[in-house]
């Protein structure tokens, strides 16, 4: 089921905008609109689902393949020092959209970035600029 007060839930039915990445039955892969590195994106569940207790197994498991495709990507375009793959689930975790996704972020040797980072709205153009430096490889 789609919730219309979600902002996941509307990008996936195109509703709300987003520098989409890739796309399959089961998830979305899009650029995280406050990135905290260049390449910083995510990969949703298409259908709603709250965080990874309420999430389905088999559909986990699917869009684990979506997040190691999108990684790949992200290595080869930013060259990053490492990523880190991130899923939050509550409060307690720092989870600021309750429909379940991954994170692919980009790691920089000394970029200091905590696991509890605060959102910062990143360029437009220039996430709109590395989403298609993305899709070239993702296709
Ligand atoms: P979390 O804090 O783990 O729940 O992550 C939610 C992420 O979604 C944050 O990094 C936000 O920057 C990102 N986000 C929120 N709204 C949007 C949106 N409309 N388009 C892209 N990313 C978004
Ligand atoms: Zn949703």
């Amino acid at each position: 089921m789609a919730f219309h007060h979600c902002i996941f839930c509307r990008i996936v039915a195109r509703d709300a905008p987003a520098y989409i990445l890739a796309e399959d039955g089961d998830c979305l892969a899009f650029m995280d609109i406050n990135p905290v590195a260049p390449g910083h994106a995510l990969i949703v569940a298409k259908q709603h689902a709250e965080n990874i207790f309420d999430i389905q197994a088999p559909v986990l498991q699917r869009l684990m393949g979506t997040v190691q495709r999108v990684a790949q990507a992200v290595n080869a375009v930013f060259l990053p020092d490492g990523i880190n793959i991130v899923q939050s689930n509550g409060p307690g975790a720092a989870q600021s959209v309750p429909h379940f996704h991954i994170h692919v972020v980009p790691r920089w040797q000394n970029d200091d970035l905590l696991m509890n980072w605060s959102l910062r709205p990143g360029e437009r153009s220039a996430i709109e600029a590395n989403a298609a430096r993305l899709r070239a490889i993702l296709g």
